[in-house]
């Protein structure tokens, strides 16, 4: 690659799409050039499990098609694979950039790598410019009166709906600009096997949805055997979507939709706000709770093998297709913290390793608001009733019956636990931790 002017450089991370991306609009409004770049980050590969990540498979299908499609409009992207100060650093010395720009990304490790980067170009003169893209409010833009941050969501709700106003859902037309991309020539992908992964047969979920269904989501949400949820978590996670497009369809399609993408915002504003959550508990009460941690109890957990028909379906989807359904995920994630009095981030890690969806944020969100340990008011007293819940949602006995078939015969596991024990063994272990904290106080 060879320029005769310096290059504005513009690297994808959450945001893998051409249309409605905010910093990629301001890039390709810069003076220079635009090239394009992707880092498959070895930090982040390096964590993964096993040699089969349906996540990496989807990012590199991704990356494929914008590589196609860049090259179609006579660009290119410009995909590496390694540590990204590394990257950096070698592409510095090979190309002249006026400027990096990007989108923000709020999980920690993210933050760390972005000063990193902003250092290390700040050295050369290269001025780092990053953009809100994957949420509509960020970091302290939706605030109590008082300016501290939320830590109940319908206050917060409440504030976000009040702010939210036409400006911060226009989108962003990139494609006035495209014209402002440089042209690489053709550039090299790395192959998955490359990248030390195997592709597998997961199917990943389109970006389509039905209208009817987002209009009926009140109603079918909550029950797993119905199609009635959207699907988007995995899009909405790499930013193959558009936030402000999906929120403007919620706005006007249903306001239950737009209660759920709300929420992601809260726990992407909690992350950031209280970033020790992705460690401890969000009320240091709950991290003094002694947990049972049984590895063999958490194993059957883990094979949906419990006994207990809803739990056992959630875990075998989870493990077969990377989705869970919410009501269900919430289920087996009250079933690990509560009956099985197992630490919630044993099951936080079990999750990362296997949704589709995937989001450090979300996830701790939904793991501390089963453990109790969470920033919302439900009180530690309340345990689900796997029974109950099974015979609420999945009344007619689909869903347990794809996932476990075997449920009614005499091969089904016994129950790992009596219900009524667990759950009062579960509250007199959280009632005495949490007093003995106070005491100690
Ligand atoms: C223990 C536990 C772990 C979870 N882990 C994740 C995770 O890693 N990633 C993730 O995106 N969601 C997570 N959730 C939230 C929720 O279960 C999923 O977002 C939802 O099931 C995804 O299905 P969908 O895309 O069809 O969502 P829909 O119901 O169609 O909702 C649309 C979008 O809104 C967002 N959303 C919906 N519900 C929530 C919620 N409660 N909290 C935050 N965002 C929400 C998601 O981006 C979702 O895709 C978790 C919930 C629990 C209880």
């Amino acid at each position: 690659m060879l320029f005769s002017q310096p290059l504005t450089l513009f690297w994808f991370r959450r945001d893998l799409r051409l249309e409605d991306n905010a910093g990629l609009y301001y890039a390709l409004k810069s003076d220079n050039p635009v090239l394009p770049l992707f880092i498959f980050d070895r930090d982040i590969l390096d964590k993964l499990p096993t040699p089969v990540d349906a996540r990496v498979q989807f990012i590199h299908q991704t990356i494929t098609a914008l590589q196609n499609r860049l090259q179609q409009m006579g660009s290119g992207l410009l995909v590496q694979h390694g540590k990204p100060l590394e990257v950096f650093a070698q592409i510095l010395k090979n190309l002249k950039f006026a400027a990096v720009y990007t989108n923000h990304d709020y999980e920690p490790y993210a933050q760390q790598r972005d000063a990193a980067i902003k250092e290390l170009l700040a050295h050369q003169g290269i001025p780092f410019y990053t953009y809100k893209d994957q949420v509509i409010f960020e970091k302290n833009e939706v605030t109590k009166p008082d300016g501290k941050p939320y830590t109940v969501f319908t206050p917060y709700k409440k504030r976000w709906l009040l702010t939210l106003n036409e400006f911060y859902l226009q989108s962003y037309p990139t494609e006035k600009y495209f014209k402002n991309l440089a042209s690489p020539g053709v550039l090299p992908l790395p192959t998955l096997s490359e990248l030390g992964f195997e592709s597998s047969k997961t199917s990943f979920p389109g970006q389509i949805v039905p209208e009817e269904l987002v209009k009926t989501y009140d109603q079918t949400r909550d029950y797993p055997a119905l199609a009635g949820t959207s699907r988007l978590g995995l899009h909405l996670r790499f930013g193959t979507i558009s936030i402000r497009q999906t929120v403007k369809s919620a706005q006007q399609l249903n306001a239950t939709w737009l209660n759920e993408l709300i929420w992601r915002e809260f726990y992407h504003m909690i992350l950031y706000q209280f970033p020790h959550v992705a460690e401890r508990a969000f009320k240091p009460a709950y991290d003094h709770i002694p947990w049972r941690n049984n590895e063999e109890e958490f194993a059957q957990w883990c094979a949906g093998t419990t006994g207990y028909p809803l739990v056992d379906a959630g875990m075998r989807e989870l493990n077969a297709t990377g989705f869970m359904h919410n009501r269900v995920r919430m289920v087996v994630a009250s079933f690990l913290c509560k009956h099985l009095l197992i630490d919630w981030r044993w099951g936080e890690a079990y999750f990362a390793g296997k949704l589709l969806d995937y989001d450090l944020a979300a996830n701790n969100g939904g793991w501390q608001w089963a453990a109790g340990s969470g920033c919302d008011a439900a009180p530690y007293f309340r345990v689900f009733n796997p029974s109950a819940q099974f015979q609420k949602f999945d009344r007619e006995k689909l869903y347990v019956q794809q996932w476990v078939p075997e449920w009614e015969s005499s091969n089904y596991s016994k129950p790992l636990v009596n219900h009524e024990l667990a759950r009062k063994r579960a509250i007199t272990t959280y009632k005495t931790a949490l007093t003995n904290y106070k005491n100690n106080l």
